[in-house]
């Protein structure tokens, strides 16, 4: 296993499109092992192939029993790590909900995003089975998150121009060690 170096904004490929899995090889299993370490090293809870730079359908998701993305990472004794080949949205709720979003590959910035509140989602598992389940709460955002990266798209395309310009700054000042 290996800790992948993190694609951060405005690197280019953080907008590609990622193409679906063919069929589950070790390889993908080595790649889904990897991004665990990756995100857990990170203090991620969730984390899509293209944050690595690997263009595929994969997301590697564990909320480590949190309940908001601001609380201390969970010891590894309550680690839950689910990883999601080919995830795909089939069905969301009319009802909306708002987190606080954060982003590995937009460091350290956060934002209020609202987003359906209840979804639905097909995958593979690394045995390729296929699942279905519904989702809500935090596990809905980290979802819908984490598949708006296969298909190029940031949380900050869900906020205003205004507050993303703002982001946007404080994450140059944070660079620049300001
Ligand atoms: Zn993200």
């Amino acid at each position: 296993m290996a800790i992948l170096p993190i694609v951060e904004v405005p690197d280019a490929r953080l907008r590609e499109t990622c193409a679906p899995v063919d069929a589950i090889t070790d390889e993908v299993r080595g790649i889904v092992a990897d991004m665990f370490e990756t995100m857990y090293d990170a203090r991620g809870i969730g984390l899509a192939a293209i944050q690595v730079g690997i263009m595929q359908r994969i997301v590697v998701i564990d909320l480590q029993d949190r309940e908001t993305e601001e609380e201390d990472p969970a010891p590894e004794a309550v680690r839950a790590p689910h990883a999601y080949i080919n995830p795909a949205i089939t069905w969301v709720s009319d009802e909306l909900s708002t987190y606080s979003e954060g982003c590995l590959s937009i460091p350290e910035q956060y934002a209020e995003v609202t987003r359906p509140a209840r979804c639905r989602v097909t995958w593979l598992d690394l045995a390729g089975e296929r699942h279905e389940a519904e989702y809500d709460g935090l596990m809905a955002t980290c979802m819908q998150h984490e598949i708006d990266h296969l298909n190029g798209v940031l949380f900050i395309d869900h906020i205003s121009r205004l507050k993303r310009g703002m982001l946007m700054k404080k994450l140059d000042k944070l660079r620049r060690g300001g």
